[in-house]
């Protein structure tokens, strides 16, 4: 799995991405509920000053990223996102 340091090799826009000042772990808190929702929210907070927040969800959705928070989403809320497309497709 690819951590956000990582897509820095690989992708242009993170060089701008807001995150690269914040301790990697805060996107991949062990839940959204429970001790990690203070770490999910923090997270998500930095997503929401981001500049690159749009194409890093892009590559999250169209990469399948399945843990942590990535462009201001939750794991559940990029599944949601994917299905929503999938029944865009099919409809179009
Ligand atoms: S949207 Fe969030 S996870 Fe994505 S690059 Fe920006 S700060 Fe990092």
């Amino acid at each position: 799995m690819p951590s956000h340091a990582d897509i820095s090799f690989i992708t242009h826009w993170s060089r701008q991405a807001a995150c690269l000042s914040e301790d990697p772990e805060l996107f991949f808190p062990i839940s959204p509920q429970g001790p990690g929702q203070m770490q999910h929210e923090h997270a998500k907070a930095v997503c929401r000053r981001c500049p690159v927040r749009m194409q890093c969800l892009e590559y999250a959705l169209n990469t399948h990223q399945a843990h942590g928070v990535w462009g201001g989403t939750s794991p559940d809320e990029r599944a949601a996102a994917a299905l929503a497309r999938a029944g865009q497709r099919a409809g179009a």
